[in-house]
């Protein structure tokens, strides 16, 4: 298997380091952290960022109170077809999308790929299409993004195994087994983070956490740290405030426990991003072979 990150969606909301904790302007810079994976078994991407629609149809497909105040950015060319297409992969071998929660920020690539299997969480799916959570609910989920979607695969959360200290973490169907879903309850009913064991970096584990938490500083220290806007922000868009903090706990634990084992990283902090996408091997060489992700010459342009 080969990884590349991809960010699927800038936001530069109003604050600047109250948000990204290092911005000396006024607005902050987060990023939409998604995962390309090569395997045996096509293409697989986790999560989508924003998606075409969303870039060029913006108020159709997104709710003006988050449009405002994330000050998202509108980019073609950050979408996850256009890098995919950038990589030289034709966007027909996505066979598999892994979906965090159905959160805007997360799911408006997904019909770019209609030939995909949608995999998450039942509880995710059932909140989502009951827009569970008031305003709140209508704002976040955005039907218009995946009611087109004709493939979902949907998931018990009490199924699965114990994995590091998390419960029910299990493999997903026509995935390889090195890809696991982990239930992150908390910030949404049915949020999980994504495990992968990569052999390209020794058989260690990377663990997106997508929005369990939000800033680097909240992991990986015993001292909590994180940006007052982006501690907010948090607090309004979870629906289970323990859940929350005690899968925030357990990530802290296994930051400082199997630091050389698991890497975890979050959705949508930028330094996270970049050194992880920095870190990434090189890109591929061209694979032909039924079933996998092809590469095709870039378009010129
Ligand atoms: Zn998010």
């Amino acid at each position: 298997m080969r990884i590349h990150h991809l960010n699927c969606g800038t936001c530069c909301p109003l604050g600047g380091r109250l948000f990204d904790g290092e911005s000396e302007a006024a607005f902050g810079r987060l990023v939409c952290h998604c995962l390309l994976i090569e395997s045996d078994a096509g293409l697989i991407l986790v999560d989508t960022g924003f998606g075409i629609r969303d870039v060029t149809r913006p108020h159709e497909r997104l709710s003006a109170f988050f449009l405002a105040l994330n000050n998202i950015q509108l980019r073609p060319e950050e979408t996850a077809i256009a890098q995919v297409r950038r990589l030289g992969f034709d966007p027909n071998d996505v066979r598999h999308i892994v979906i965090s929660h159905l959160d805007f920020d997360h799911a408006g690539g997904i019909e770019d790929f209609p030939q995909a299997t949608v995999h998450l969480l039942e509880d995710e799916m059932d909140a989502a299409c009951r827009r569970r959570g008031g305003l709140m609910g209508s704002r976040r989920y955005r039907p218009q993004q995946w009611d087109e979607v004709a493939d979902w695969r949907c998931y018990r959360a009490g199924e699965g195994e114990p994995w590091f200290g998390f419960q029910a973490v299990r493999d997903l169907d026509g995935l390889p087994p090195e890809i696991l879903l982990v239930p992150l309850m908390g910030h949404t009913w049915g949020h999980s983070g994504v495990a992968i064991c990569d052999a390209g970096s020794g058989g260690g584990w990377l663990f997106y956490a997508a929005d369990a938490y939000f800033y680097r500083g909240e992991i990986g220290s015993r001292l909590y740290r994180c940006p007052p806007g982006l501690r907010t922000y948090q607090a309004m868009m979870e629906v289970d405030r323990s859940a929350r903090l005690a899968n925030q706990a357990r990530l802290r634990r296994l930051s400082l426990t199997h630091e050389g084992e698991v890497r975890i990283f979050c959705a949508h902090d930028t330094v996270e991003f970049e050194i992880l996408a920095a870190d990434a091997p090189p890109a591929a060489v061209p694979v032909v072979g039924q079933g996998r992700g092809r590469r095709h010459e870039p378009a010129l342009g």
